[in-house]
């Protein structure tokens, strides 16, 4: 039996337990950052992060900041409508139209904007191209700013340390891992995003896929292909 200590139940106050429901004393899975001197049974249904969460989102509601409503709505956009295929329809549509990929290239936040995809206000979002001669990787080496507009919810591995880390001493590394192997000449770009700044990588358009409609192209462009962990489909791997 592990309980919630130091400054997650500290900082909350005495409203945590009331908004955990499982008073001073509760389970978590272990999945939390800070340093651990204790034993986790790990046999618990939710994460200290998401108590966490759950605590805020309360304490919010209670102080009448937030309509719950409206976070559920938000949530569910997230989880149904805004995703990578939305970033995926962007690079098909570069890779067959010239003129909406030098305007991507020259403001990406405008040309996304065009197919009704909106940032948030404050983001601007830059596309980074990968060519024969370069590839391009995002980071936030500060904590996990993502394109949400185009690519939805970030990946836990996107989140986690050892990423944002190693995404700069050692992307090369970091790319095996992935499954990625890149010729030794090919230099690689690592861009780190910011609140400010966000980063969509243009994924090099496969062979083998001529002729296809942008529809059919989109299929090929996966997640990882546009944070430049990955590379898009072989259109073998689609093909009817
Ligand atoms: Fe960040």
């Amino acid at each position: 039996m592990a309980t919630v200590s130091g400054p997650s139940s500290g900082s909350l106050g005495p409203e945590f337990s009331k908004l955990s429901g499982a008073g001073p004393s509760v389970k978590t899975t272990g999945m939390s950052d800070h340093d651990h001197d204790h034993d986790h049974d790990h046999g618990s249904e939710l994460s200290e992060m998401q108590i966490r969460v759950r605590a805020l989102e309360t304490i919010l509601t209670e102080k009448g900041y937030v309509d719950p409503a409206a976070l559920d709505r938000i949530v569910e956009a997230y989880e149904t409508k805004i995703g990578p295929h939305n970033g995926a329809r962007v690079v098909a549509k570069a890779w067959v139209d010239p003129d909406f990929k030098r305007r991507l290239l020259e403001d990406a936040s405008a040309a996304v904007g065009t197919l009704g995809y909106v940032s948030r206000v404050g983001d601007h979002l830059i596309a980074v191209e990968n060519t024969p001669q370069v590839h391009n990787m995002v980071v936030c080496t500060l904590c996990s700013c993502y394109p949400w507009e185009v690519l939805g919810l970030p990946p836990v591995w996107y989140k986690s340390a050892p990423y944002r880390s190693r995404a700069v001493k050692d992307p090369r590394g970091v790319l095996t891992d992935f499954g990625i192997a890149l010729p030794k000449q090919m230099e690689i770009r690592v861009w780190d995003s910011t609140a400010e700044t966000r980063f969509l990588v243009l994924p090099m358009r496969p062979k083998g896929a001529e002729g296809w409609s942008e529809e059919k192209l989109a299929e090929l462009v996966t997640r990882d292909s546009m944070i430049g962990t990955g590379f898009a489909k072989d259109p073998a791997e689609i093909a009817p």
